[in-house]
């Protein structure tokens, strides 16, 4: 860390070359923090960071958070992003997926004791499972199945809330747990298998758009700019203010209407097929964001079409560059 300053923040960002981290870096670095980002590469890649190499305030480590830490790391504010989010990736390796929510969380947990860094825990609307409450506030405590295809995520990411509210308790650590609804937006990975990028990437290359069941399951999405301001809110929140808070866009449409809003974007040409709907795939998700509000003064900005659009342009930008 040669090039550390000392009048700003030390940000080490575990996660930091996925969709969300490497939006986050860049705005952490805009913001003249030091940034560290620290990943394997699983589902991000260096090309989602390599312009930010220039910066010399930018450092990058390959490294499994599994793994114990690296021992020169004396970070300030520690988020724990590492973990692939799309169901394609974290169903590959669930035993993979499982230690990097648990055994990550508690190798960064640790460093953010040792260092007084504040730890920013990023979780997921999944730690409610298939609801049986709508919209999801964040007292309710969810429906999750601990043995099915999904619940190396879901039960790995409760865990690590349970682990974070613990070492907040008992150790004493600045905890901040974010439960993050579906996000969306440019720099998502063409290949990731999550909805609105498949759509998109279908439909550009004149592909039909495939609905899983009969497209009726909910989901609210996030355009990502909003999330990060709402990830970066929450880290610089009151201390003592630990959530878990639901950060998310409250405007909530079916697979189906999703698929719809794409066809159009497409000039309506693409067709839609429908194929199974995967095992405990949530049936509705939408987030009461009133303790966002309240505390951290965060709503999203972008309307749904209006984040789409900016998305769909962002991949058909790529599609001719
Ligand atoms: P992503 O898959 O694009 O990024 C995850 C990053 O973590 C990748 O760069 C990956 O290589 C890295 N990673 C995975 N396992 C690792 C490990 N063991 N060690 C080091 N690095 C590792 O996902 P994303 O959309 O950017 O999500 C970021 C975080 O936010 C994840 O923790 C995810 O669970 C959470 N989240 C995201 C969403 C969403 O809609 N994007 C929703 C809920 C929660
Ligand atoms: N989905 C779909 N077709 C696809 C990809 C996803 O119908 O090609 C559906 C999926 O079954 C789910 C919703 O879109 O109901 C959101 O899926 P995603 O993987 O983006 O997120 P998650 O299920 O984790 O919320």
């Amino acid at each position: 860390m040669s090039n550390q300053r000392n009048d700003s923040q030390v940000a080490l960002v575990a996660g930091g070359a996925g969709f969300l981290g490497a939006h986050l870096c860049r705005r952490l670095l805009d913001e003249g923090q030091y940034v560290i980002c620290l990943d394997n590469f699983l589902t991000g890649s260096r090309a989602a960071v390599e312009p930010l190499l220039a910066n010399p305030r930018f450092e990058l480590i390959e490294h499994d958070v599994t793994d114990p830490l690296p021992e020169n790391l004396q970070p300030t504010r520690i988020w724990n992003l590492a973990c692939p989010a799309s169901p394609r990736h974290y169903q590959r390796d669930p035993i993979h997926t499982w230690r990097s929510c648990v055994l990550g969380a508690m190798h960064l947990l640790e460093l953010a004791e040792r260092c007084g860094a504040r730890f920013l825990q990023a979780s997921t609307s999944e730690v409610y499972g298939d609801p049986r409450e709508h919209p999801q506030h964040e007292r309710y405590h969810g429906n999750v199945n601990p043995v099915g295809l999904r619940s190396c995520y879901d039960e790995g990411k409760r865990a690590a809330e349970t682990l974070s509210a613990d070492y907040a308790r008992v150790r004493g650590v600045e905890v901040k747990i974010a439960r993050i609804f579906n996000t969306y937006g440019p720099g998502m990975a063409s290949d990731d298998g999550r909805v609105v990028s498949t759509f998109i990437c279908q439909a550009l290359a004149g592909e039909p758009l495939t609905v899983y069941g009969d497209g009726g399951q909910t989901r609210s999405l996030c355009y990502v700019d909003d999330m990060i301001e709402g990830l970066s809110r929450l880290m610089e929140s009151t201390e003592g203010f630990r959530g878990p808070v639901n950060l998310g866009n409250t405007g909530e449409f079916s697979v189906l209407e999703i698929a719809e809003r794409v066809r159009t974007l497409a000039s309506g040409s693409t067709e839609i097929v429908f194929q199974p709907l995967p095992p405990d795939d949530p049936t509705v998700r939408q987030p009461d964001i009133t303790l966002a509000e309240h505390h951290l003064g965060w709503r999203p900005q972008i309307p749904f079409d209006e984040g789409l659009r900016k998305t769909f342009e962002w991949f058909a930008g790529r599609q001719q560059g």
